[in-house]
């Protein structure tokens, strides 16, 4: 078997570090999955005990792959929250018990003696959708995430962009109704309290509770705790009209949103990704008809708007492209490295000191004068 998968080509391990699922898979360059495993995230024990459950994952989906670790390039991890993924910190990730501060890629790297990388598990799903889905080809990009909140990740000039702090994924808190439902941010009326998980049952719970009838309340025999968005969109399957317009008012809140990212990013391609987008044409169709009636300087038809192409894989596999960037990045770095000691003698200051005979305080280059000297 391993003998007929593509010589040389490079393998990475892709982690998706999810609130509830945590899924590896052995990747190789060319994003097929040779490999995979998968453990329950058991958030309430914590993220430090989730990393350790994918570390065993990882171990698991490189033996199913009939490799080593040895053959392994680097590791990529996609989790979700808000990181300092230069140093493989968590900061904070509200899907689990306990997570501030809680290094992620440390573990890793010792228990496997591999290289990793993480990032926010919506820019890792941007990556792979662009590399390998629906965005291929695509210099502008957004990526959004329907799910418990709504995600999103931005590709610029053919490049993820993540932000200082890394917060470019957090359309989800963008303002659309000011007097709108509370957020678990804090503020009112936040896109994902309109479009999320909870928005979508409460609008369905809303109705039922004003008396209309409809087959959702006998489907969870009325314990509408129970209901859930992809219950509503097989009611809406099966023509159920209070969960067809349950998906309709939350396409409209998706729609403006979505009209505020075209006008913002100019994208050639908006990607809809996470659970809820599995709700398909109930909630694509009403998205569609509101941003055509809400974007026109950077109009509708500029925009393709497409249902993401790896679906659930979209995280391993992105997880796999981080990892082939950042040990691509690593690699050209050393190269330049190589090619200036290689380069030294020449390499002298002008008043004729060799740089590396300037004391190490020195500075490298002259400080900037003063604006207009
Ligand atoms: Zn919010």
């Amino acid at each position: 078997m391993a003998e007929e998968r593509s010589e040389g080509a490079r393998r990475y391990l892709g982690a998706d570090i999810g609130g509830t699922n945590i899924r590896v898979g052995v990747v190789d360059d060319g994003g097929r999955i040779l490999g995979e495993a998968r453990r329950p995230a058991l958030a309430e024990t914590g993220l430090r005990a989730a990393v350790d459950r994918a570390v065993d994952a990882m171990l698991e989906a490189v033996a199913t792959a009939g490799l080593t670790t040895r053959e392994i390039v680097a590791v990529g991890a996609g989790v979700p929250g808000n990181h300092r993924s230069r140093e493989g910190i968590c900061v904070y990730s509200p899907n689990f018990a306990d997570s501030r501060g809680v290094p992620v890629l440390a573990p890793i790297r010792e228990a496997l003696n591999l290289p990793a990388f993480m990032l926010n598990d919506v820019a890792v799903q941007t990556l792979g959708e662009h590399r390998f889905g629906a965005g291929q080809g695509c210099s502008q990009m957004v990526m959004i995430t329907l799910g418990t909140g709504i995600g999103g990740g931005a590709i610029i000039d053919g490049e993820l962009r993540v932000g200082p702090t890394e917060g470019f994924a957090e359309v989800g808190h963008m303002t659309i109704d000011p007097d709108g439902p509370f957020c678990g941010c804090g503020n009112q009326g936040c896109w994902e309290a309109l479009g999320g998980r909870d928005a979508i049952v409460r609008r369905a719970v809303t109705k039922i509770q004003h008396g209309r009838q409809t087959a959702i309340a006998e489907m969870v025999d009325y314990r509408l705790g129970s209901i859930t968005p992809a219950l509503i969109g097989r009611s809406a399957d099966q023509g159920d009209a209070v969960a067809i317009e349950v998906l309709a008012e939350t396409g409209y809140y998706l729609g403006i949103g979505i009209a505020n990212l075209i006008q913002l990013y100019n994208p050639e391609i908006l990607v809809i990704g996470g659970g809820i987008a599995q709700a398909g044409r109930w909630l694509l169709e009403p998205i569609i008809r509101t941003v055509r009636a809400k974007a026109h300087m950077v109009p509708a038809s500029t925009c393709r708007i497409m249902p993401s192409q790896l679906g659930d894989d979209a995280g391993i596999i992105g997880a796999s492209v981080l990892a082939a960037m950042e040990v691509a990045q690593l690699e050209r770095k050393r190269e330049t490295e190589v090619a200036r000691t290689e380069a030294a003698p020449e390499r002298r200051k002008p008043n004729g000191i060799a740089a590396e005979e300037l004391p190490p305080d020195a500075p490298s280059e002259l400080p900037p004068g003063p604006p207009g000297a």
